[in-house]
């Protein structure tokens, strides 16, 4: 079989791609190892810059259709005393502060923004999608991959490996990795919701953390940590301790939470930090997961696999109109990775926050959460550097203020286009810029 470009994995990531590839005319083929759709939680929550990529593919509509619209994300620091919880601090990080026309996130189910995307590029007549299919290594310059009842070899002048983190194409590039793990593991599951609870909202305390994030369908995203190690010991205790829990930290949950009929139907998710050292090699590139894992608490993983998808797209589809072949792949790295290791710098230390010994700190986080949505330009900077819109890194400065040794600043109106990103700096070699 030969395909210009062969996609490994029918993820958000490898499905971005795909789409763009298809729509500029360039043979795409994705294999999908799974036999129909994952059944694990997976990420929902879509930034604004992926909402921009989602416009520009014509799909943001659809997509807001079939997701619940989120402008801000309160967080409140709670603190217990005999047995009693007590709000102790209460901020506000607020989308809208972005003037941007995409100032706001949408949570959407991960199988439903998948088959939005499937469905779309399966009306273009340049795009091939084989599933069951599933990669297993490279001989010489093909890819081999089994069928449901044949093993077939691909040629291809691209290969992408969007398969995930235990990436085999990674593995076959023999890239090495430097994962961190954390002190803390999550538990995951959804459930419905109370009819007041539209916005996000981080409850935390010295010793854990829920997360609850809006759905469709009167249902919330729900995020509880808990010690690594602890699950076992939490199941053995029954599913009326996970309500305790729950209820504990969010009364108005608790005549919801007990919708969760036992320990099944929720979900065990261990955080893992990497960036590989290198995404491209030869014609070969990794993307999403497979090039890089963030922790959770920033809600970026399925954000990045997005704007890789996006970048290596437009790439591919200029080096083919342009050039008339795949060659200049490393664009893409020179593109993503930095920006990759900025957003997963950030999630890092939204991470190390609830990790020990910090998390024994809740005054200095509270402080810290207080004083990062009152001063304006320190509430800008974190939203844009969430968003994907831009970056725009933090001063000595700003860490006095976060800190609370400077005042809350007020600007009225703030500039920062410069640190937005733009088509240029998404897509510098249709500018003829220079590789090195
Ligand atoms: C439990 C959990 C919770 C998460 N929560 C969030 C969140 O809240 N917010 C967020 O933004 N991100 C979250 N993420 C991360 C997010 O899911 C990933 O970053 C995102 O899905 C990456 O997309 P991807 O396309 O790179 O890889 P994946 O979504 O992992 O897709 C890879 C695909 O490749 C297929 N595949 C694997 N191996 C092969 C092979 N050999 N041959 C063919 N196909 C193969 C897989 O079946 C899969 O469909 C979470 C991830 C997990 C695991």
């Amino acid at each position: 079989m030969k395909t210009q470009v062969l996609v490994i994995g029918g993820g958000v990531g490898g499905l971005t791609v795909a789409l763009k590839l298809a729509r500029c005319g360039v043979e795409v083929c994705v294999i999908e190892m799974l036999k129909g759709s994952a059944s694990m939680y997976k990420g929902e929550l879509l930034q604004p810059k992926s909402i921009q990529i989602l416009q520009e593919l014509g799909l943001r509509k659809h997509v807001e259709a079939s997701g619940h619209r989120i402008n801000e994300i309160e967080v409140v620091e709670k603190r217990e005393k005999q047995n009693q919880f007590t709000t102790i601090g209460c901020s506000s990080m607020n989308y809208n502060i972005l003037n941007s026309p995409y100032d706001y996130a949408i949570m959407v189910p991960h199988e439903k923004l998948k088959s939005i995307l499937l469905d779309e590029a399966k009306k273009y007549s340049s795009f091939t999608y084989i599933q069951p299919g599933r990669f297993k290594g490279f001989k010489g310059k093909k890819a081999i991959v089994a069928m449901e009842k044949e093993e077939v070899e691909v040629e291809a002048e691209v290969f992408v490996g969007a398969e995930g983190r235990k990436s085999k194409t990674r593995e076959a590039m023999d890239i090495k990795l430097k994962e961190h793990k954390y002190d803390h593991h999550f538990l995951t599951v959804s459930f419905p919701r109370p009819p007041d609870l539209t916005e996000g909202k981080m409850i935390a305390t010295p010793h854990t953390f829920l997360g609850l994030f809006p759905l469709p369908g009167n249902m919330v995203r729900t995020v509880y940590l808990i010690p690594s190690g602890s699950y076992k010991d939490m199941k053995e205790k029954g599913i009326e301790h996970f309500y305790k829990a729950y209820s504990e930290l969010c009364p108005e949950l608790s005549e919801y939470v007990t919708h969760i009929k036992s320990w099944r139907e929720i979900q065990l998710m261990i955080p893992v930090h990497f960036n590989a050292g290198q995404y491209v090699k030869d014609n070969v590139v990794i993307m999403g997961d497979a090039a890089h894992s963030v922790h959770p608490m920033a809600g970026e993983g399925m954000n990045l696999a997005i704007q890789d998808g996006d970048v290596l797209g437009e790439l591919l589809c200029w080096m083919n109109s342009e050039h008339g072949n795949l060659s200049c792949l490393k664009w893409y790295e020179k593109v993503r990775k930095p920006r990759v290791s900025k957003v997963l710098q950030l999630s890092h230390l939204s991470a190390l926050a609830y990790s020990k010994p910090f998390r024994y700190f809740p005054n200095v986080r509270k402080r810290a959460i207080h004083q990062m949505t009152s001063d304006e330009k320190l509430h800008t900077k974190q939203m844009l550097n969430v968003s994907g819109l831009g970056f725009w890194r933090e001063s000595l400065l700003d860490r006095f203020v976060q800190m609370g040794i400077l005042p809350a600043r007020h600007y009225g109106s703030l500039q920062y286009e410069g640190h937005i990103f733009n088509e240029k700096t998404d897509y510098p070699w249709e500018e003829g810029g220079s590789l090195q």
